[in-house]
């Protein structure tokens, strides 16, 4: 008889765990009972546990959650097929970005999902996204996971997680990656675009053994996100780089990666540098990447020392930027790791 996959489901809280009482008021829903809430779940023949976290609004989430749950599935990841998260929409993408860093010989699916609406709302879109993360992360080939990555589920698309953001507070399909074509798209079936995923080799065809899953945690949070705009002044931003103990900047630019050339700004930038603090550029659009030189004004902070963040979204730099400042004394070190795509956040 063919044994049902086993998926453990961690609930973090957001809107998706969001249910009406007696008087209409919103409380958590207990999704210990899940099976009895949601009928449907049965028919998808997947066994399912559930661990619940104290239920926060994901505003309120720091480092601290990210190294909970990656030690939650590390400590469970023998005993289950697939894991699902459900955690508030607002900063899904920082978390389910920090953990695809976190992880080494991650081989099984991590879902992340959430929803804009909350569960015990008759129009929620919990229910869809719930049922299908889990079918996601229980879905197998030959016996091997189909999509073995930390991903995020929402509305009928699967991201990569570490290549997604938080696009629309109001539209239902709030997330979107702009830089990385979906790894799954859903309709009347689930087409996977399995292509885009990242498979060892051998995987399908049983040659892959895997190693036993390591995590890496300790962030270093002495960082800042720094977007410019017409008009940054030299004292604002003088005041932000010389934050004592700063040891890390994601500098937000304009299109391509680039910047005023005024002295006293790349003099400023220089000297943070110099002072052995790591500097990346990201692009403040939502879409593309930076090309330090294309233009006069993104190649003078490529000679000043900034470090190109590719096409990273700016979850993705910052979260990756403060494990390696957390895991590294060493600047070179830092800047080796930041150049390096470990879990596929930047490139093709
Ligand atoms: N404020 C909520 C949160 O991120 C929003 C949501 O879950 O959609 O926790």
């Amino acid at each position: 008889m063919k044994i049902q996959p086993s998926i453990l489901i961690i609930y973090t809280g957001g809107t998706i765990g969001m249910q009406r009482d007696e008087n209409g008021t919103l409380i958590p829903f207990d999704f210990n009972s899940i099976e009895k809430e949601f009928p449907a779940v049965r028919h998808l023949h997947v066994n399912i546990d559930v661990v619940k976290m104290t239920p926060i609004d994901s505003s309120n989430v720091t480092p601290q959650l990210w190294t909970e749950l990656a030690h939650t599935i590390q400590i469970n990841y023998e005993n289950y097929d697939g894991f699902v998260i459900l955690h508030g929409t607002d900063t899904m993408s920082y978390t389910a970005s920090a953990l695809s860093f976190m992880f080494e010989n991650l081989a099984k699916p991590v879902v992340f999902t959430g929803s804009q609406i909350p569960m015990g709302i008759m129009r929620t879109d919990g229910r869809e996204n719930l049922i299908t993360a889990i079918e996601i992360a229980a879905a197998q080939r030959n016996g091997y996971p189909i999509v073995p990555e930390v991903c995020l589920y929402f509305q009928n698309k699967l991201f990569r997680a570490n290549r997604t953001s938080k696009l629309s507070a109001e539209a239902l399909n709030a997330f979107d990656s702009r830089n990385y074509p979906p790894l799954a798209e859903v309709g009347v079936n689930i087409n996977y675009n399995t292509a885009y995923i990242h498979y060892t080799k051998g995987w399908f065809e049983g040659e892959f053994k895997p190693e036993p899953l390591e995590v890496t945690d300790g962030f270093d949070t002495n960082v800042v996100i720094l977007k410019i705009f017409p008009g940054i002044s030299e004292i604002t931003l003088k005041a932000v780089l010389s934050v004592e103990g700063l040891r890390g900047v994601i500098l937000e630019t304009f299109g391509t990666g680039n910047a005023p050339t005024a002295d006293w700004f790349i003099k400023l930038l220089e000297q943070t540098i110099e002072r052995g603090i790591t500097v990346v550029n990201v692009t403040q659009c939502v879409g593309g990447g930076v090309a330090m030189d294309l233009y006069e004004t993104g190649k003078r902070l490529q000679q000043a020392g900034v470090l190109s963040g590719h096409d990273m979204t700016t979850e993705a730099a910052v979260t990756k930027l403060m494990l390696q400042l957390g895991n590294n004394t060493q600047k070179e070190s830092v800047v080796k790791g930041m150049l390096e795509s470990k879990s596929g956040e930047f490139g093709s």
